[in-house]
């Protein structure tokens, strides 16, 4: 049998997780098992047209205000502990010449996307990825003429206005080890003049369904779990940067003195969920595209080479791959060392950090292989019970992987 050097990175990576990990079958009473089936399609369903009621929620406006009181409200119907906002001042920066900045791309990009067909010469993308095959023009909807429904042109229609804004987020408290925690997030904001059905509702549901799960009252966890719902990521991560900035420093801290209280237990890891239903595969040549999920759509989670923590977050990439392996139960995941572009940057050299995405970031959604990006086709409507299943099983990835993480069981 030829060992390939990734092959091996593998096997170590498998050799660490060992005592997270048993190989036997699981038995018939695993919890996490449970726990898993606690997810179901047509509830990630109506979490993401929950949040489709508000437009695009482009920060800096109404609907984006109203948004976030409605993740807060059904944060605290499911039960989850100590539902808090954080509170920041965001400023326009001065448009940038030469693109490619902020969370999720900015720029004009006002006609529909042209086809560009590879010419087989060395093409990077973001994160350190390169480009292969079909790429299509990117770029973010700024004309209201094509948003068709005149109601969601109506919605969408405030602008975005300088000044406050705020994230929200819940914690599962461990009971033995208060004191740390994984943090589980996803953007609550978009732009486009779509509802950002995709990017980012389908994430913002998944965090929403795992903090549903975890608090109900027979689930009893080790370690902390914080459900985190960031502002600001299609404007360059500001929400979770002002997180970051506001709570570092008081991680692990017990507060008041003797209470047994952490309000920021200290971080073990960070995963991020942006973008995670749409897998259709390569543009074809003449930049239409699949009108269905194809049939090997996998889950995609990376890790930055790049980073701080890279060996750590590649252990934590693979941690969830197996449980998706384990437990997902239609469709596998994939690792891979290009993480960029979005909220768990700003934490990626304090802790390891990871994304689950539908895509690679750079190499797929970079390409422009997600015609709904940015667009106003990026509705509810677009995207059938294939693409939200794809959606599902990266919920049940992330639940599974955290819960093994933070010893979940049933009381
Ligand atoms: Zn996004």
């Amino acid at each position: 049998m030829k060992r390939t050097l990734l092959g091996l990175a593998i096997l170590m990576a498998a050799a660490s997780l060992d005592a997270q990990q048993p190989a036997a079958p699981a038995p018939a009473n695993d919890p996490i098992r449970t726990l898993v089936s606690r997810l179901d399609l047509e509830k990630y369903k109506a979490t993401v047209k929950g949040l489709t009621a508000f437009g695009d929620r482009r920060q800096g406006t109404t609907r984006n205000r109203k948004a976030l009181d409605w993740i807060e409200a059904q944060l605290k119907s499911y039960g989850c502990a100590n539902v808090e906002r954080i509170t920041y001042e965001y400023k326009t920066n001065p448009p940038r010449t030469g693109g490619g900045g902020g969370g999720g791309g900015q720029g004009g990009g006002q006609k529909p996307p042209d086809p560009i067909i590879a010419s087989g010469e060395v093409r990077s993308g973001p994160g350190g990825s390169r480009y292969r095959g079909t790429t299509r023009r990117t770029g973010v909807n700024n004309d209201p003429m094509r948003q068709p429904d005149e109601k969601l042109r109506a919605l969408n229609s405030e602008p975005a206005v300088d000044g406050e804004r705020q994230d929200v987020y819940c914690t599962k408290v461990g009971s033995t080890r208060p004191d740390e925690m994984y943090i589980i997030g996803a953007h609550m904001d978009g732009h486009g003049w779509g509802e950002a059905a995709n990017d980012n509702g389908s994430g913002t549901a998944l965090v929403m369904e795992l903090a549903r799960v975890f608090s109900s009252p027979d689930v009893v966890t080790d370690r902390s779990i914080r459900f985190a719902l960031w502002n600001n990521e299609e404007t360059g991560l500001n929400g979770a940067r002002a997180y970051v900035e506001q709570r570092q420093k008081l991680q692990g801290k017990e507060d008041p003195p003797g209470s047994g209280r952490y309000p920021e237990p200290k971080w073990l890891g960070m995963v991020q969920h942006d973008m995670m239903m749409w897998d259709h595969g390569m543009p074809r040549a003449d930049g239409t595209w699949n009108p269905e999920q194809r049939p090997e759509a996998d889950v995609n989670i990376e890790f930055q080479s790049d980073s701080k923590h890279s060996d750590e977050a590649m252990k934590l990439a693979f941690h969830f791959r197996y449980a998706n392996e384990k437990y997902a139960t239609d469709y596998p995941a994939a690792v891979g060392p290009h993480m960029t572009n979005t909220d768990s940057g700003a934490f990626q050299d304090i802790v390891p950090s990871i994304s689950l995405r539908e895509n690679e970031r750079g190499m797929h959604t970079g390409a422009g292989w997600n015609p709904t990006w940015h667009q106003p086709i990026d509705v509810f409507a677009t995207f059938s019970d294939k693409d939200f299943r794809l959606g599902l099983n990266a919920a049940q990835t992330t639940l599974s992987g955290v819960a093994q993480l933070a010893n979940a069981r049933l009381k």
